[in-house]
């Protein structure tokens, strides 16, 4: 994807999708002048406008004669019941949960590259298995970079008691570079954002720890907009370490992107920027401002990550296969990996849950979709999508006849609905189902215009109509990519909702007797 073209699914990883391959010579001239000269209010407008546009509700609006024989035509009285079915014993059903619960405590959490991560999809790939798919483990080169000591304190300061120094929490960045095992001291500039540090010298940076401070918007969380609200901040995670130490700056700090208020910090990708880079909470980032509004602030770190060579990880792709059109194949899926300071429940093994999900209640109540339906775990969502590369490459030849494709990312909250990048006309079609998903509330479909998953973005621009499960997103953000992403945070009757709309999406997209329109 095109980085000034940001995809909309930001859940976890970068606000645009981070290149496969080494980036400093790759980067469009258009988006290193966005980073480097564009204005405050021209990044905002860009997202806002972005953001914006990915709520589009589709009208309540009455239906004309000709749409309803259309539905009809597709939902068949016994496609209805079954889908009814298939709500009602998926909403009395424990599987995702017991999957989510296997993935995160027995295995624990998922870094791209990591051995748990590979035992993941062997483990995913075996239960696929006893379901009575036809699965593949299909294989992806990863990056493989692991945390090492991450530490910090303020050394001098204002009103510095001698022989002293104050803690600050922090935590790398993913493909962060390191410190010395000593690590190093300097002067902490602390900025508000692009333009602030634009609007600076070389030689007013060079040397120094450039600290964005830059608040994730909580009110906007809090009012149903957290995707907006992450979105504005993520730009500095994603790109902040690489525009300061184009300026000569030593190491690069953010305030963590979330809302969490326990001093935790929030670690997540960030584009290569040869400098140590790190998350502080978003407590310490208001010590170290405040503190640098009366002096200097000198801070010692200590970073020792380590970029290791590719190594090779999988995405599993498993087929339940259809009685009638098997080579027309609508996906199911979350990303099987995760960031290493929680276990990953919310980001993403609850999406990984809901696709498993959906084919064990087909087994189940022993329904054969028309077409396949294919689950697919991916690898390496969060530290620049190899996994959505490596299948785009694998079997784009196939995406004509790929239906639809839905990913779930956004936690495991109640689910309002779907984002769909789909036309009108599929939206129209999809009726139906919104009135089967309706007794739990699930019945929204938002047409966004851009893939609702960052994993699908490859299928979307070839042109399969990808949805999103969109979920209540206003807590999500506290425990993204924190340690307090664990197994607690999913509430088992919320899951199963989940689980329930992928199901039931899933199942009528494969078994109408038309294909969605694309
Ligand atoms: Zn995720």
């Amino acid at each position: 994807m095109r980085p000034d073209q940001p995809a909309l699914h930001i859940f976890c990883t970068p606000f645009f999708q981070a290149p496969s391959h080494p980036v400093d010579d790759e980067q469009p001239l258009k988006w290193r002048r966005t980073i480097r000269g564009v204005t405050q209010v021209a990044v905002t407008l860009l997202f806002s406008v972005v953001l914006s546009a990915r709520s589009v509700p589709i009208q309540q609006r009455p239906q004309g004669t000709e749409t309803k024989s259309a539905q009809s035509k597709e939902f068949s009285a016994e496609l209805l019941k079954q889908l009814a079915d298939i709500r009602d014993a998926s909403l009395a059903d424990n599987y995702a949960y017991q999957q989510v619960a296997h993935i995160t405590e027995n295995i624990g959490p998922r870094l791209t590259g990591s051995a748990q991560a590979v035992e993941a999809s062997k483990y995913v790939a075996d239960e696929l298995q006893k379901l009575g798919l036809d699965v593949k483990l299909e294989e992806v080169r990863v990056p493989h970079w692991t945390r090492g000591v991450e530490s910090a304190e303020l050394v001098d300061f204002a009103g510095h008691v001698a022989n002293t120094a104050q803690k600050v929490v922090l935590t790398a960045l993913g493909g962060s570079s390191a410190t010395t095992a000593e690590g190093l001291t300097a002067e902490v500039l602390v900025v508000r954002n692009f333009d602030q540090l634009n609007g600076l010298s070389r030689s007013q940076v060079a040397g120094k720890i450039v600290l964005y401070n830059y608040p994730f918007d909580e009110r906007k969380a809090q009012a149903g907009r957290a995707l907006d609200a992450y979105g504005e901040a993520v730009v500095y995670r994603a790109m902040g370490p690489r525009t300061a130490a184009q300026l000569g700056a030593v190491a690069a700090l953010i305030r963590s992107v979330g809302g969490a208020d326990y001093r935790l910090p929030h670690t997540g990708y960030s584009a290569p920027a040869m400098i140590p880079a790190a998350a502080v909470t978003g407590e310490d980032a208001d010590l170290i401002a405040h503190l640098a509004t009366q002096g200097a602030v000198r801070m010692h770190l200590t970073l020792t990550p380590q970029n290791l060579p590719e190594t090779v990880g999988y995405n599993v792709v498993a087929d339940l296969k259809g009685s009638e059109h098997p080579e027309q194949v609508v996906v199911v899926s979350g990303h099987l990996d995760s960031w290493d300071l929680g276990t990953g429940a919310l980001d993403d093994a609850a999406g990984v849950a809901m696709a498993m999900h959906t084919v064990h209640v087909l087994q189940e109540l022993h329904l054969r979709p028309k077409r396949t339906i294919r689950v697919i775990a991916w690898m390496d969502e969060e530290s620049g999508g190899r996994g959505r590369d490596a299948y785009t490459t694998a079997h784009k030849s196939e995406f004509g006849d790929h239906v639809a494709a839905i990913e779930s990312d956004l936690g495991a909250a109640h689910p309002l609905g779907f984002d769909a990048k789909i036309s009108a006309t599929a939206a129209e079609m999809l009726q139906p189902v919104r009135e089967i998903l309706v007794s739990f509330g699930a019945n929204l479909l938002q047409v966004v215009p851009f893939a609702p998953g960052a994993d699908l973005a490859g299928m979307a621009n070839a042109g399969v109509p990808t949805l999103g499960v969109l979920q209540d997103g206003r807590t999500y953000f506290n425990y993204h990519h924190t340690a307090a992403d664990t197994l607690d945070k999913v509430n088992p009757q919320e899951l199963r909702e989940n689980a329930t709309a992928m199901a039931v999406m899933a199942y009528a997209l494969a078994n109408t007797p038309n294909p969605l329109p694309r």
